[in-house]
């Protein structure tokens, strides 16, 4: 049997061959087909006009709905998207669904999906969001697919795919106390640019990416689509499995895979990570890069912090140790991507203190649990940008608009590099805070 990389080894079995190539295609089954408020309608209406208005969904347990990006609003649009998220609920007797306005309301649906055990190592995981692939950091197949293509894989469990050629990414090196993996997966997207992965798979490998813990690894995953890539991926280790393993949805058993020695890479770079310098994205492009000692001092007026990207515990964690006992010169939003997180800002302390008590102290405002302003959304959406000004942001996507106001400026960095220019009012250096 040929060499093969973990993404070729996953789709050979959900394919039932014992080997794939780069460029083949498969009939993949689908483990997990996430869909959300934005896509899900129009996922449903794809699977009803193709499976007929009675059709049942192939499998009610593998499909999970979360309600997610405009939620907090008055728009009418938006809350019809939530309902019929709702009805078809109800009508399909979904499993999965996590509702607003219940107990079971989770916010981001990239991070939601593994706090509630449906990323499982060596499966298979396609949603209606291009950040799917976030899921990549448990070691599977994860990427996002259109409304057309998930109501296919509503009636059927199934999809199309072709097997992309893989990319390898080695970390080496400690990381030092200054850098994130946004500093390095800015590093990546700013080296071979936004369409520099077009359909391929990125493999992060190396001891730097194992020392990372497993929010960081969704972090590097989540972003492999600025890249153009199908899919990131990290091969599962002890990390992985205790993670997993608390959290499995229904125990279901799953089959962890690793790249064999000798298989073929369309790409190899290795990054010493110890050599880093923390790194920003200037607008209008994720792959605009600088290194944060380049463009320090540059105004601002806004710092934002959260996302799926850049909302989870470790990155508040990372932000609240800069901002404890001080003040932000600027408006600071603060976003936990679920409710999980926001519960972790109470529980989690930074010098004696909560997370959210540093955050409130500091003059940042908190909001609910969702992708709120990353998307722009309406206007009543907490964080928009609804005026051209300058923001720095852990999110992930910083095009024209992204945000709100079509001539606002988003840099993109880590939750350190935000926090200390939150503290300055202009794009800071948090090696200066650190050392
Ligand atoms: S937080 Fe932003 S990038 Fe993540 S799913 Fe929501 S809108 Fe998309």
């Amino acid at each position: 049997m040929p060499a093969m990389t973990m993404t070729e080894k996953i789709l050979a079995r959900a394919s039932g061959k014992s080997s794939v190539a780069p460029g083949e295609n498969v009939w993949a089954n689908v483990d997990v087909l996430m869909t959300h408020d934005v896509c899900g309608p129009g996922t449903f209406g794809v699977f009803k006009k193709e499976f007929g208005k009675d059709a049942k969904v192939w499998d009610r347990e593998k499909v999970v709905l979360i309600p997610d990006h405009y939620i907090f609003t008055k728009d009418a649009m938006a809350n019809r998207n939530v309902d019929v998220l709702r009805q078809f609920a109800k009508e399909q007797d979904i499993t999965y669904f996590y509702d607003v306005g219940t107990e079971r309301y989770k916010g981001v649906c990239h991070i939601a999906l593994p706090e509630e055990g449906h990323t499982r190592p060596g499966e298979v995981l396609l949603g209606t969001d291009s950040h799917t692939c976030t899921a990549g950091a448990f070691g599977e197949f994860a990427t996002g697919i259109g409304n057309t293509d998930a109501g296919f894989v509503l009636g059927t469990g199934k999809l199309w795919l072709k097997v992309p050629p893989t990319m390898r990414f080695v970390f080496k090196g400690n990381l030092p106390p200054y850098l994130m993996a946004k500093d390095l997966i800015l590093a990546v997207i700013g080296d071979i640019g936004v369409d520099g992965a077009t359909y391929r798979a990125m493999e992060f490998d190396g001891d730097g990416v194992y020392a990372l813990n497993i929010e960081e690894r969704m972090t590097l995953c989540n972003m492999a689509i600025e890249a153009g890539g199908k899919n990131g991926i990290i091969a599962a280790d002890q990390v992985t499995f205790d993670y997993v393993n608390k959290r499995n949805a229904g125990q279901k058993p799953y089959q962890a895979v690793r790249t064999d020695p000798g298989a073929t890479f369309a790409f190899e770079k290795v990054y010493d990570v110890s050599k880093l310098e923390p790194v920003i994205a200037k607008p209008h492009s994720p792959d605009n890069k600088a290194f944060v000692s380049e463009v320090k001092g540059t105004k601002l007026d806004r710092a934002y912090i959260g996302s799926c990207t850049g909302g989870k515990l470790t990155d508040f964690k990372a932000a609240a140790e800069l901002l404890n006992g001080k003040s932000v010169k600027i408006d600071t939003f603060v976003v936990p991507a679920t409710t999980e997180v926001a519960r972790g800002l109470d529980t989690e302390k930074v010098g004696g203190k909560s997370l959210r008590e540093v955050f409130l102290a500091a003059g940042a405002k908190i909001g609910d649990a969702s992708c709120a302003a990353c998307l722009g959304g309406p206007s009543d959406t907490f964080g928009r940008l609804n005026t051209p000004i300058s923001c720095i942001s852990t999110t992930n996507r910083n095009f024209p608009g992204r945000m709100g106001h079509k001539e606002a400026k988003v840099f993109l960095a880590s939750p350190l590099t935000v926090a200390a220019s939150a503290l300055a009012g202009t794009i800071a250096d948090c090696r200066d805070l650190l050392v």
